[in-house]
């Protein structure tokens, strides 16, 4: 037997994505293993039993093997453990990288918000719902009052199979519709079903008399709450994700269909304090039409998940949603994150003529998603795909992409233990460049630290993550790391149109030291030149740019940074969304300022950031000369759509006068004024 005393290190503890990392380590080992913590032994195998520990940041624990490899597998887990288990900070669990990547579109012709009777949310899901209110609850099994040997009624171990085929169904929608985060979620709940500890406490209880299914439910109620006491918000989740696997196992036992619940059969506007990526994900378009929730913000999971059901959608909606009396007639506005209640005959009318609007117009946008966007005033503006993975470049494509404008290569180095090999990286650069043939793919270089830490890269714990070793600047400091993947890009440049691009660049001394590299690998290589561009995302680089602009090729606006950079606010942070606005005049002057040194040297300007996809900001950015629109895949149909409806020559205006706004929201009542 082998064992080793060690500190967890990562600020937030083993909390869910340190812990998975851990399990997925374990095992791979044949060698029984434990974590041993504040007098609690865990399998070190069991995600739940790791997580019961509430191992916190500076907590002792011993880390025990038994078996063949057992002295390989503590060295391996030892060195995992001392670099972090991939976690600086504790904004990871709140916001995936991927949940940044799809905000809502926002129309101007939003209907009128009316004071009394409106109460304010935040957006998350477009569209307009109008119809009654219904309180959706949890559905609670009684247990004590139901026949357990009634018609219907599986066995654990069939419930347990069953409900895997549910979650890999789920799995496979949510990949379909290339919701890679979404698709994690069931996966992971999958993975609940195989933990060990949770089967063989079942089986404990089993042997002591009782049924199978208040075994399942005690052992669930137990494991959860042994989570949730520990008081701390991302090991909460992960105890509603138990909860939420817990209950459809349970169902299953009990011989419920999936969709079976207390569900009127007429279309309701559903609210709810909160909902599980379960109940939303078999919520039936044509029975919801729109869901407000107390809890969560715009890129929580389940907004995105409301995106891709088509379900307009608020959250973070005033507690006093929540004493409305069911059936109340509401108008929920996805678009501007109000809900109205009890409105005028009036207003309800322009609500769902809205609606019918907003209908038509997604439905036309996607028929013509094909065509090029072509402006009014015959300006042709290329609408390119934010994407992160060789599925979403076929996708794109089939949305009518012109290219894609930003590929997040993270996706090929985050939830691992070791890096991507340089030939693994060159056959999925390669496998896009073929998939998007002679179409541009800016492939921006690793962004990774901030929000986004690896397990296999060693790293100081930062106090201030997002202003620390993050993007370019991590890139530049394990140069090794660096020389992999942009070798792997120029090797497959030949097979497409492949260009590079940098991260969180904030100097030139970044610039010329990148590029330089790159040059070295092209004559190592014999590769031919390729295009070079940088994120402006760090204000210093916006109040550069025309000193970083006859050092690049073209320059691509990440507004997600630079908004948060900015204002200083933290774009992850729920109660700070609704004023994360990219349309605030501070960073419209510094895109007004990055283009116009872009144009003055004849380079390019694109955004990449979400403010490209907002129906309000389009007009204001191609105003200001945007060259290209990089956005989110599910809304590359409606810009287009958006820009033919344009005359650019007329927004010029239109977007100076923004530019001397006060804030945000005067920006947007000037476009709304403009349109109107
Ligand atoms: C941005 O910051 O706007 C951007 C597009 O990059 P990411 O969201 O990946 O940080
Ligand atoms: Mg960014």
């Amino acid at each position: 037997m082998k064992q080793i005393e060690l500190f967890i290190q990562n600020k937030t503890g083993l909390h869910a994505r340190p812990a998975k990392v851990l399990v997925n380590l374990a095992k791979q080992f044949k060698s029984d293993i434990s974590v041993q913590h504040g007098g609690k032994r865990a399998n070190a195998k069991s995600m739940v039993s790791v997580l019961t520990l509430g191992a916190v940041n500076g907590s002792g624990i011993i880390l025990q093997a038994n078996g063949a490899d057992e002295e390989k597998a503590i060295a391996e887990l030892e060195a995992a453990i001392r670099s972090g288990l991939g976690d600086n900070d504790s904004s990871i669990e709140t916001e995936p990288a991927l949940a940044t990547s799809d905000a809502p579109v926002k129309f101007p012709q939003a209907i009128e918000t009316v004071e009394p009777g409106v109460i304010k949310g935040v957006g998350a899901a477009p569209g307009i719902a109008v119809g009654p209110i219904f309180h959706f609850q949890q559905v609670e099994y009684d247990l004590d009052h139901v026949d357990l040997s009634g018609n219907g009624h599986v066995n654990f171990a069939e419930a347990l199979t069953r409900a895997k085929a549910e979650l890999g169904e789920l799995h496979q929608q949510m990949n379909d519709k290339k919701l890679g985060a979404e698709a994690a979620i069931f996966e992971a709940h999958a993975e609940l079903l195989d933990d060990p500890e949770l089967a063989e406490a079942v089986q404990v209880r089993v042997a002591t008399g009782l049924s199978q299914a208040k075994a399942w439910k005690v052992t669930i109620d137990e494991q959860a709450e042994s989570i949730a006491a520990l008081n701390d918000p991302l090991f909460a989740a992960r105890a509603d994700d138990l909860r939420d696997v817990g209950k459809r196992v349970l169902r299953l036992m009990l011989g419920h269909g999936e969709k079976e619940d207390s569900m009127p059969t007429t279309p309701v506007v559903i609210v709810a304090r909160e909902l599980s990526p379960s109940d939303t994900a078999s919520f039936d378009p044509e029975r919801v039409l729109g869901f407000g929730i107390v809890e969560g913000g715009p890129t929580s999971h389940i907004a995105i998940l409301a995106r891709a059901l088509g379900i307009p959608a608020i959250v973070g909606v005033d507690e006093s949603m929540l004493t409305l009396e069911e059936k109340t007639p509401v108008i929920l506005n996805g678009n501007d994150g109000t809900l109205t209640v009890n409105p005028a005959a009036d207003i309800l009318e322009r609500a769902k003529l809205s609606q019918r609007r907003w209908l038509e117009y997604r439905r036309f946008a996607q028929e013509q998603a094909a065509s090029p966007a072509i402006s009014l005033d015959d300006i042709r503006v290329d609408v390119t795909a934010n994407a992160g993975s060789i599925a979403d470049s076929a996708e794109a494509l089939r949305m009518g992409a012109d290219g894609i404008g930003l590929l997040r290569t993270e996706f090929l180095f985050l939830e691992r233990t070791t890096a991507p090999t340089e030939d693994e990286q060159f056959s999925v650069y390669n496998a896009i460049a073929e998939t998007m043939k002679t179409l541009p793919v800016i492939v921006r270089t690793l962004d990774i630290g901030g929000d986004k830490p690896v397990p296999y890269i060693q790293m100081k714990p930062e106090l201030n993550p997002f202003l620390g070793e993050r993007g370019i600047r991590l890139c530049l400091n394990r140069p090794e790391l660096f020389r992999e993947q942009l070798r792997a890009i120029l090797r497959a440049a030949p097979s497409g149109n492949l260009r590079i691009m940098f991260p969180m660049i904030s100097d030139i001394a970044e610039i010329r030291q990148a590029r330089a590299l790159i040059e070295e690998l092209r004559a190592e290589l014999n590769s031919p030149p390729i295009q070079i561009g940088i994120m402006v995302e760090v204000p210093s680089a916006a109040l550069m740019a025309d000193v970083l602009a006859p050092e690049i090729d073209f320059f691509s606006i990440g507004t997600n940074d630079l908004t948060q950079y900015t204002l200083a606010m933290d774009r992850g942070n729920s109660a700070l969304a609704s004023k994360h606005d990219g349309l605030h005049p501070a960073v419209l002057r510094l895109i007004a300022q990055t283009i116009d040194a872009a144009h003055k040297f004849g380079k390019r300007a694109d955004i990449c950031g979400e403010l490209g996809s907002d129906a309000a900001a389009v007009p204001i950015l191609l105003g200001l000369g945007m060259d290209e629109l990089s956005v989110s895949i599910p809304s590359i149909p409606t810009v287009k759509a958006q820009v033919r409806s344009l005359k650019i020559s007329d927004l010029q205006s239109l977007a100076r006068e923004a530019l001397n706004c006060s804030t945000a929201q005067e920006v947007r009542e000037l476009v709304k004024k403009h349109f109107d």
